[in-house]
Formats: structure tokens, C-alpha cells, sequence
């Protein structure tokens, strides 16, 4: 093979020892992983926007000179601020950054600007808030100005010009040395370029249209061998011996009566499948989607029943300890007496002094525990289970493939269900989740009251509060939710934990105002929860920590404060807390969104309450990358597919995976393929393809 794998980037004119360091932060070791270090976006310099064109509330790139500049502090609150005016021919803006002092220094009266960011109108006049910025140089301003010039993620001490430079002269050098991974026969049926002019034109596209070609290339390629990995994951998945479970008559009655209530076809439907896997040797791993509240942890909870009744230990992993806890709690409350024996609970919390954490893991490890809840602390290494035969994943979207596994290997092929209250589209189901059975809870219980949505703008606030307080004295519950942004997450704090104050001294005086957030102490946040679930507490102000599962029927109300800061499938989990009784439900959104997007984001909310909508609209609005997380089913080794805007590439890059793994699913006749997928996949294939 040639190899470009083999060549370190030190190899490379301008990368020393040091710049070999930040290059490991972006995971670039080797020419190839340079070549493959692919344009966050592009920006089209080839046609700027002239300043005296700049719109307000729009983005823009522009390019001009810098005629003044300095750095100040502000009276208030002392905060840095860095002005600039820049101008081209016929016009100038002004721009601010914020708490960036050195860019005093690194700006200069005179010299040549590119600036992305978007365009504000304050005091009457038009400025740039904190742009992207790149000073432009004579000797390589063909690579920067009058083209599409690729933006690159980059790292602290590196810019972009610097990376644009190398790669160019990296491509120069090096791209005729890569290789085609594809089989022959596959590149010409789907007319497929070759790779060297594809990343060519990845990295300097001459068009749209060449990016776009290349990007589709690379994409095909990407998924043909994610898809190989997946297709022979599920292969190997069907030869693993589990355990066969043996199922009493009737075990969905004896499930059933075990809740006040009546379970929904689609829960039914689903008991059904997980019964008929969990009945045969071959390991279950099955997706189980839903909409919040639509009643999916019931439905797992009928795993842990039928392992129980064979005489094994079950696990369900949580991705917050809140969560666990109220797993935990269910579970005590309904599993009774069961063939004259009551299942044994235990919460493994990560919080447990030492002393009683090992006395529960010698407990599980003899048999002692049936059922184990806990979060991240089931996969530590020193716990062991007896005979594991059921496993529970939580959120899916908050672990990694990794976690799952580990989890899994804890029990000698347990079966496994991964529960996710994030729909996935279902045009992306399968080629996403091709190695997991997938079964869709697609219906509410009955009798569930209606959750309406409004939109309020910011000041309209006291009025809000003024309802609030009013159904509250009617006997429900509130919420009221503040968002928390990494950035200035104390800042944010302080706001929920100020209002919570103000709310206890002004508009909630009368009644009994709860505060959580992330950084509370776990003891005291559970006892926070715990007071709320028993309606000791009237009002719960809280931060994003109340995401994901909590269940208090007889919360009915929440209040979202600034709304717009919201991502749309957060803003769907948060508001599937409430609407869990048959009393109907308010959600309100306050908020003033600045953007298109978070007027669409609002809008969307307002309209539906149907999580798959919601989804596929989340989709479109942010691209998958974000939706799905960078932890999402090894989506993240994906670097260039969009799978939503790609939905025929992979469908085409699938059939092909197919047909390669149905002729050979060895691999022995497609080195190149099996070769490629170790180095890329090595996690994915080691026991697949080992031998
Ligand atoms: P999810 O995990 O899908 O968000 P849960 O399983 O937590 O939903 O269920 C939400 C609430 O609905 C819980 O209080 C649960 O007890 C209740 N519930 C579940 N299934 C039913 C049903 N068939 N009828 C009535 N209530 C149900
Ligand atoms: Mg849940």
C-alpha cells in the first residue's frame, strides 16, 4: 500500500514539533489525515458583500481595510471591547469583539480584512458583532481572496490561513499518492471521480457544484464502509449465543396487572417483539423509539420481569442520576410479589460511600441482586454481575456505541434494548440503525389531557407569572425553566438561582418555590425532586438538568425563559414533562428570538407536539451533524455525510455494502476494503473480522 498513513505531518515544510501538538488536537497525525481534514464551511470570496450593502440581521462576508481601531473597557460592568472600523471603496462598518483584548495587537491600522459574522443595527448604525476575521496577506492571497476558500476547524495557536497554506502544498505534493479504497467496479457503476481530484476539489472547490460532486464522493465512500461495518455487525450479532429465555403463559397479564393502568396497543405491540427476542438464543438489540411520555420505560421494565422470572439479573443504565433514582422508585412500586418472591432493587449511585458500594457489588456479583439502576457507574470495571441477561440503555443519545457495549459485556451476550425518546426520522432509520431492531411506540395513553404551546415575547414576563400563580393555586404544578449555556454558565446560574429568590419574595410569595440545578449537590437536588413529586413544593425553578425523563403527573405548567436559547428537540423533552396526567397542559415559551432560526425553532413548538415532526424539522434547521451528537452511533466518524441532504448517496453507497458483504463476507477477496475498515473502524470490526 502507499502510504500516505505512513508520512507524519512533521514531514511537511512549517510543521515542527510543536505544530505536530496542535495538529493532535485536531486528530491529524499523518499526511493522509491532513488530506482528510475536511472545510467546516466555505466562504464564496469571489463574490463579498460591498459594505454599503450590509443588511441588518443578516450574515455577510466582507472584505476592506482597517482604518481605526482600539480597545476599551465598559463603564458598567468593566467588560473588554475591542472596536474597529473597517472600509472598503465606498463604505464602512464598525466592529466589535468582546473579552478579546489581543486583538489589539493583532490588528493593524492598514492592512487587508476578510470578516464573516452577521449584521447588527445598534444606536443607528450598522455593525459587525464579533465577525470571523482573517487578515489577508499579498503572498497568499490566491488561496484566500477571489475564490471559495475553505474555512477549517481549527485549534488555539493555529489560523487559517496558516492550514490553507500547508494543505494546499500538501495537495500539491502528496494527492496523487492517494489511493482509491473502492472496489473498481463500484466506482464505475456509480461514476465515481477519483479520489485525488475529489479532495482537490473538497478543499478548493472551483464551483458549487465540484464541491458538492466531491462532497457526495467522499460521502459514498464514508458510508459504503460504515455501512460494511454495520451490515457485518448485525451478521455477527445473529451467530452469538445468548441466553434463551423461557416464558411463563400469560406473562404479559401477570406484566400488565402490575400498573393502575391499561397498557396502549403500541406498548403491547412492543412487549410482544421484545418477548419473541428475548425467547430466542440470539441476542436482542433493539431500538425502542418514542415520543416523551408516550410510555417506553413501562415497556422496559418487561424485560427485567421476564429475566426475573428465569432466575437472572437484569440492568438499566440512566444518563442522570435523577433519572436512575426514578427509575429506581418505579420499580419498587411496581414490582410486587412475583411467584412468591419480590424482585431485589438496588440503585447504584455514584455517590454510595466506598464501603457500601463494595458491599453491593459483592451482592450483584453473587446473585443477590436481581435488578441494578444506575447511571455511568454500571460500567466501571470492578462491578460484576452473576448472570446478566437483560440490559436496558437509557437515552441512547447521551451514551456512545462504547458504553453499550461495555454494558453488555458485563453479561455473556445479554439481550439488549436502547431507549430513545429523540426520534430518528424514518428515512434515516434504517440506514443509521442497520444494526439494531427497531420498534416505534407511536401512541399516547388515553385520556392524556392536551399540552397547548404560546409564545410570549420577553415582556410580557409579569403577566405570565400572574397566570402561573393563579393555576398554581388551582392545585397543579410549574416549572419554570432557565437555559444554561456553556459560556457563561455562572452567569446563567445566577439567573435561575436570583429569580428563584425574587419569585419567593414578589409574584410566587404564596406559595412553596423549589430551585435545581446542575451544580447542587446531588443529596440536596434529590430532595429538591423528592419534595416536588410529593407536591411539598408548588413551583420548581430549574435549569436544563430537568431535560431528560422526570415524571410529576401533576406538574401541568412550565414556563421556558428565554426560549429562544433553546435547541428545538431540547425544548420538545423539556416540554414532555408536563402533559402526564389527564389534566390538559400549558407550555410557555418566553422568549425573543434574534434569528431565523430560533423564530423557527419557536414556531415549530407552537404548531406541533408530534416528536417525529419535531425531528425531522430539528434536522433541517441544524443538519445532523449537531442533531445528533458527536457520541451518536459512530456518526461521528463520519466527516463528511449529511445524511439527510444525502439520503440517495447512502442508499446507493448501502446497495453496493451489501453486495459486498453477501459475496463475501470474509472480506478475503476485497483487501482493500477489509484493510481500509481496520483503519478507520479498528473499534468496530476487531472481533468481526479478526481471523
Ligand atoms: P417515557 O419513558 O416514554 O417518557 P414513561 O414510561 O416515563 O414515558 O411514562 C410516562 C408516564 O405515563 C408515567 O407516569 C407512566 O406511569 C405513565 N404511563 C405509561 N404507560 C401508560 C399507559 N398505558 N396508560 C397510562 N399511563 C401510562
Ligand atoms: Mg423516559
Amino acid at each position: 500500500m502507499s502510504s500516505l498513513n505512513n508520512i507524519s505531518i512533521q514531514f511537511l515544510k512549517g510543521v515542527g514539533p510543536a505544530r505536530a501538538k496542535l495538529f493532535e488536537n485536531l486528530g491529524v497525525r499523518t499526511v493522509e489525515d491532513l488530506l482528510y481534514l475536511f472545510p467546516r464551511r466555505y466562504e464564496d470570496r469571489s463574490k463579498l458583500t460591498p459594505i454599503s450593502q450590509l443588511k441588518p440581521g443578516d450574515w455577510h462576508t466582507i472584505s476592506g481595510e482597517i482604518l481605526a481601531k482600539g480597545g476599551r473597557r465598559t463603564f458598567f460592568n468593566k467588560k473588554h471591547v475591542f472596536e474597529a472600523e473597517v472600509g472598503d471603496d465606498h463604505a464602512r462598518v464598525h466592529c466589535v469583539w468582546f473579552n478579546q483584548p489581543y486583538l489589539d495587537n493583532y490588528f493593524h491600522v492598514g492592512e487587508k480584512v476578510v470578516l464573516h459574522g452577521r449584521v447588527d443595527m445598534f444606536k443607528d448604525r450598522l455593525q459587525l458583532i464579533a465577525p470571523e476575521y482573517e487578515i489577508i496577506s499579498k503572498d497568499d492571497e490566491h488561496l484566500s481572496m477571489g475564490r471559495i476558500v475553505p474555512i477549517y476547524p481549527l485549534t488555539k495557536g493555529m489560523g487559517q490561513r496558516y492550514l490553507r497554506k500547508l494543505i494546499a502544498g500538501a495537495l500539491e505534493r502528496h494527492s496523487k499518492d492517494l489511493q482509491d479504497v473502492l472496489p473498481s467496479g463500484i466506482l464505475q457503476r456509480q461514476h465515481l471521480k477519483p479520489i485525488a481530484e475529489s479532495i482537490t476539489q473538497l478543499h478548493f472547490p472551483d464551483s458549487d457544484a465540484a464541491q458538492d460532486q466531491a462532497n457526495s464522493r467522499i460521502s459514498f465512500e464514508e458510508f459504503f464502509f460504515f455501512q460494511i461495518c454495520v451490515i457485518l455487525r448485525r451478521m455477527n450479532m445473529a451467530l452469538k449465543k445468548g441466553f434463551a429465555h423461557k416464558m411463563p403463559a400469560g406473562i404479559e397479564n401477570v406484566f400488565e396487572k402490575l400498573f393502575p393502568f391499561t397498557l396502549t396497543l403500541a406498548q403491547k405491540k412492543v412487549l410482544t417483539e421484545i418477548k419473541a427476542d428475548m425467547i430466542n438464543k440470539r441476542p436482542m438489540l433493539r431500538l425502542l423509539q418514542g415520543d416523551v411520555g408516550c410510555g417506553k420505560t413501562v415497556v422496559a421494565l418487561f424485560g427485567c420481569l421476564i429475566s426475573f422470572l428465569n432466575g437472572k439479573q437484569s440492568a438499566i443504565m440512566a444518563p442522570t442520576e435523577i433519572l436512575a433514582e426514578q427509575h429506581f422508585r418505579t420499580l419498587i412500586k411496581s414490582l410486587a410479589d412475583i411467584g412468591g418472591r419480590k424482585p431485589r432493587v438496588a440503585l447504584l449511585n455514584s455517590t454510595l460511600k466506598k464501603k457500601d458500594r463494595d458491599a453491593l457489588y459483592a451482592a450483584i456479583s453473587k446473585g443477590e441482586v436481581d435488578i441494578v439502576v444506575g447511571t455511568h457507574a454500571l460500567i466501571e470495571e470492578g462491578l460484576k454481575f452473576k448472570s446478566l441477561s437483560y440490559v436496558v440503555v437509557d437515552e441512547q443519545h447521551k451514551f456512545g456505541v462504547k458504553q453499550r457495549a461495555l454494558l453488555s459485556s458485563k453479561g455473556q451476550n445479554p439481550d439488549v434494548l436502547v431507549m430513545t425518546a429523540t426520534p430518528i426520522p424514518r428515512t434515516l432509520c434504517l440506514t443509521l440503525y442497520g444494526d439494531l431492531d427497531v420498534s416505534i411506540i407511536d401512541e399516547k395513553p388515553k385520556g392524556r389531557g392536551e399540552t397547548k404551546t404560546y409564545h410570549f415575547v420577553g415582556e410580557q414576563a409579569e403577566g405570565v407569572y400572574k397566570r402561573v400563580a393563579e393555576w398554581v393555586g388551582k392545585g397543579t404544578q410549574a416549572y419554570i425553566v432557565y437555559p444554561i449555556i456553556e459560556e457563561s454558565e455562572t452567569l446563567d446560574l445566577k439567573a435561575a438561582t436570583d429569580m428563584c429568590v425574587h419569585f419567593q419574595k414578589n409574584e410566587f410569595k404564596k406559595l412553596r418555590v423549589g430551585l435545581i440545578h446542575g451544580r447542587l449537590p446531588r443529596e440536596e437536588a434529590r430532595q429538591v425532586m423528592d419534595k416536588f413529586q410529593k407536591h411539598e413544593l408548588d413551583i420548581l425553578v430549574t435549569t436544563t438538568v430537568l431535560e431528560v425523563g422526570i415524571d410529576v403527573p401533576n406538574a401541568n405548567v412550565m414556563v421556558i425563559e428565554h426560549a429562544e436559547r433553546f435547541g428545538l428537540s431540547q425544548l420538545h423533552q423539556l416540554r414532555g414533562r408536563i402533559g402526564r396526567s389527564e389534566k390538559s397542559a400549558v407550555c410557555i415559551l418566553l422568549g425573543d428570538p434574534q434569528t431565523e432560526d430560533g423564530k423557527k425553532r419557536i414556531e415549530a413548538l407552537v404548531k406541533t407536539t408530534n416528536g417525529f415532526k419535531i425531528a425531522e424539522q430539528d434536522l433541517e434547521i441544524r443538519g445532523p451533524g449537531q442533531y445528533f451528537g458527536r457520541h451518536q452511533h459512530g456518526l461521528n466518524e463520519l466527516k463528511v455525510v449529511n445524511p439527510l441532504t444525502q439520503v440517495h448517496v447512502l442508499e446507493a453507497a448501502r446497495k453496493e455494502a451489501v453486495e459486498v458483504v453477501k459475496e463475501d463476507p470474509s472480506l478475503k477477496t476485497y483487501p482493500l476494503v477489509r484493510d481500509t475498515i481496520h483503519k478507520r473502524y479498528p473499534e468496530y470490526l476487531e472481533r468481526v473480522l479478526a481471523g
